[in-house]
């Protein structure tokens, strides 16, 4: 046992019982265990103590670097990486085969780099459109109208399969006030998977970080992004 594996425990029991709350099944969410900033040290314990293999990084060479380190330490491990933050075009090519998936694409000219990369990877990119629910102007991020026509021209792109959708709620101190981004998250992705679009998937909806994923798991999050509440403050200092 750990603390890392204490808190992942404590984390799907909070998980569990917000789904029994909604009248979900807890086998529709995924827990991503975001350790950016944390050393490779922490995502070894969460696999051998926690049993978890799904990890989430925001930087690039931060998570190639710990893919590595990891893969080194734990060759048999299956685990699986998912690119959670804002990407540069000029990144993307060091992502292809490497991760499950891709939360935050969110322009036509990020999404076409990511196509022509994984068509020179010979891979099929699965990716999430990020949307701006709250419209922040300090988030990245589409606005919910801009989504159906992105979605409807990369409906022909072969290299990329979009999964569905991904946003960050507000940092707000009383996660209740997120409830209604995380509804309106819910009503964009089912109308979304209701145009039955070429090679457009709406099966993951991603939202819900360390202070609001029990209300985002309640309004349909399919995964949820949770970083300090599994692993501890992040130091940014270091
Ligand atoms: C850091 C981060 C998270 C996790 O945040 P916590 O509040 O530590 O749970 C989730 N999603 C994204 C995109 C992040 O960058």
């Amino acid at each position: 046992m750990s603390t890392i594996s204490d808190n992942l425990g404590s984390v799907r029991e909070n998980i569990r019982k917000a789904c029994e709350k909604a009248g979900r099944d807890p086998g529709e969410v995924t827990l991503i265990a975001v350790s950016k900033t944390n050393p490779a040290a922490a995502v070894i314990d969460a696999v051998e103590n926690g049993d978890q293999l799904v990890f989430g990084e925001n930087k690039v060479q931060e998570l190639c670097e710990k893919i590595d380190e990891v893969a080194a330490a734990l060759p048999e491990a299956q685990i699986r990486w998912h690119m959670i933050g804002h990407l540069q075009r000029n990144k993307v090519k060091y992502l292809m085969g490497r991760v499950e998936l891709i939360h935050s694409v969110d322009s036509l000219r990020l999404a076409e780099e990511i196509d022509k990369e994984s068509a020179k990877a010979g891979v099929i990119t699965p990716i999430l459109l990020e949307v701006n629910m709250a419209e922040e102007e300090s988030k990245f991020g589409l606005k919910a109208e801009e989504v159906e026509p992105l979605l409807m021209q990369l409906s022909s792109f072969k290299h990329i399969q979009v999964k569905g959708l991904m946003t960050i709620a507000p940092y707000v101190s009383d996660p209740e006030e997120n409830r209604p981004v995380f509804r309106a998250m819910r009503e964009l992705f089912i109308d979304m998977n209701a145009k039955n679009m070429d090679n457009i998937s709406m099966n993951i909806l991603s939202m819900g970080m360390t202070g609001d994923y029990q209300v985002a798991v309640e309004e349909g999050a399919t995964m949820v992004r949770v970083g300090t509440g599994i692993f501890g403050a992040r130091n940014y200092s270091v």
